[in-house]
């Protein structure tokens, strides 16, 4: 089914008494929304994730996210955290391909497509994100590049598989930079991204797919954002670190109809 998302990225950011700090300010905030509908998922730094998976574990529609994780099961991979280690610590998404990751870290296609399939096969639910450059907005490119990125990763996998996916359009050049993709610009390339979606596994996962958007995302620009056709909830990095702007952010989709 087709739900509304908000994610928070917190990337590298927060010590570790920091990190609880922000999560118990998180719980109150969200106690204060009343028929809050939509889920929330908190992905801290690898180290957090079961601290912050025991604070939430009785809230209702909350999740914890790992911001990676490694394609093999286990061996000698030093500094690498598998999938299973993930989900036994609590959580229950990961993030894959966020444009951080393939930019700083090179992983390219071939990696995130044994990452995915890695997560599915330990019951972690992906959050796949894709995005263009600037480079490559201005040059028309925008739409092959989100394609090729869906085509090479997702499309090896089941329907049934395909439909435990999330997608995260995030833009290169709104992530982190105070610009935000326009309503016009998001809700365009979600549609598209819809329809790559149902040229392969039909009308019905299509419809079905939770796309989110992702580029300084904030309070602020949430409401218009949200108020797209195609975007069904935001994966939030900065302002995702304040409590009181993600909740108003949390609030935004639950207004959505
Ligand atoms: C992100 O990194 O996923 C992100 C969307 O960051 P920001 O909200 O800070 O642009």
């Amino acid at each position: 089914m087709r739900r509304k998302i908000i994610a928070a990225n917190w990337k590298m950011n927060k010590t570790f008494s920091e990190a609880m700090a922000l999560i118990e300010e998180i719980k109150s905030q969200l106690s204060q929304i009343k028929n809050r509908k939509s889920i929330v998922i908190i992905a801290p730094p690898y180290p957090y994730l079961k601290s912050v998976a025991d604070k939430l574990k009785d809230i209702e529609n909350v999740f914890v996210a790992a911001q990676n994780c490694y394609s093999q099961e286990q061996g000698a991979y030093t500094g690498e955290v598998s999938a299973d280690m993930v989900k036994s610590v609590g959580a229950d998404y990961v993030i894959i391909g966020h444009s951080e990751r393939r930019n700083y870290f090179k992983e390219e296609s071939s990696l995130l497509a044994e990452k995915i399939k890695a997560a599915l096969k330990n019951n972690l639910l992906p959050i796949y994100c894709v995005g263009e450059t600037l480079q490559q907005r201005e040059s028309g490119k925008c739409g092959d590049v989100v394609r090729k990125q869906i085509e090479e990763v997702l499309f090896s996998l089941s329907k049934n598989d395909f439909s435990k996916i999330i997608i995260a359009y995030e833009p290169v050049w709104a992530i982190g930079t105070g610009l935000n993709a326009t309503s016009e610009q998001a809700q365009a390339i979600h549609s598209y991204i819809r329809t790559i979606v149902k040229e392969k596994y039909g009308s019905e996962t299509s419809e079905n797919t939770s796309i989110l958007y992702g580029g300084s995302c904030t309070e602020k620009n949430a409401a218009e954002l949200f108020g797209c056709k195609d975007v069904d909830g935001g994966l939030i990095g900065g302002a995702s670190l304040n409590a009181k702007s993600f909740t108003e952010i949390i609030k935004h989709i639950s207004e959505k109809k």
